[in-house]
């Protein structure tokens, strides 16, 4: 594969960093993760508008203007050849050659880098048979709003998952869900309301989430925005997770019982075509 790094396009072993990189010491650092359709970018324009805000809320100087960071994406999806996957993309504070708390001075140059993961989106075999989840309390920060890459949390979160045999993990706080590790959680009422938790510093803005929105709108599916306790899942109709990669997975069972009989839930797998279908017209398909 090859990288970006601070204006450099190069074979990925080739790309450094400092040790006193500060994403590497601190987990200073901010990141997105947009889905490649088709050799092209998907929802950028949004993935970049949250990229500024999670660099103003935390004093973080973007570099490259928005135009300019996606001409380095097309340039990075062109050289490696990406039909379908992500972009992966990373800024951290940067290094002063030392280990320091304090912000470092307003010259000392931003770490960004890019890179491409091949993966498929459309054809997904978690997206048509659905995964399986288990609810895990959330010990993540206060400001989950910022795509920050302070990612231990959920690595934890997945890890347990894993170690019962589930493929995901749902965060709980205060007996209610705030997301999935790396999604955002949805149900589906017995009465085939969309519910999701509305926006705050307890969750990620999904960019998939708001789209999902107004796309329910759009197509005449109730929804509300409000917290949902684990009760509720588990008798919910349906249930599934939202992001940029996934798109929508269905969730088929949760802390060992089925949900919706253990199948892909019909409003579930109806709002992933239309969400399919937009996503293949704005990338030319
Ligand atoms: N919530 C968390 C914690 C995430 O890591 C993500 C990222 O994938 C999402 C929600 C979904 O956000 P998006 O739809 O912008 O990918």
């Amino acid at each position: 594969r090859t990288v970006y790094i601070n204006g450099d396009f190069v074979p990925e072993s080739e790309a450094k960093i400092s040790i006193f990189d500060r994403g590497f010491l601190f987990a200073d650092a901010v990141y997105e993760v947009m889905a490649v359709l088709n050799g092209r970018l998907l929802e950028n324009a949004g993935h970049i508008a949250r990229l500024e805000r999670s660099c103003r809320e935390l004093k973080l100087r973007l570099p490259v203007t928005a135009a300019a960071l996606e001409a380095i994406q097309n340039k990075l999806i062109a050289v490696n050849q990406l039909r379908e996957g992500a972009i992966y993309l990373q800024l951290s504070r940067g290094s002063t050659g030392d280990r320091e708390f304090d912000f470092p001075q307003a010259e000392v140059e931003p770490t960004l880098l890019l890179f491409t993961q091949a993966r498929p989106v459309i054809d997904n075999v978690k997206a048509r048979t659905g995964i399986r989840v288990v609810t895990v309390e959330d010990i993540r920060w206060h400001r989950r709003d910022i795509k920050t890459v302070g990612l231990l949390a959920p690595c934890l979160a997945k890890e347990y998952a894993h170690s019962q045999g589930a493929d995901d993990a749902f965060l709980v706080e205060d007996g209610f869900i705030t997301e999935g590790s790396s999604s955002n959680a949805w149900i589906v009422t017995e009465q085939g309301t969309l519910v999701t938790r509305q926006l705050s510093t307890d969750i990620l803005h999904g960019i998939t989430r708001r789209s999902l929105l107004a796309l329910a709108a759009r197509h005449g599916i109730p929804f509300e925005e409000r917290p949902f306790s684990v009760e509720e899942v588990y008798r919910a109709g349906e249930a599934f997770i939202s992001s940029a990669t996934s798109f929508i997975w269905p969730v088929v069972e949760i802390d060992g019982k089925p949900i919706g009989g253990g199948k892909p839930g019909r409003v579930t797998l109806a709002l992933r075509n239309i969400y399919v279908e937009m996503a293949l017209a704005a990338t030319g398909n």
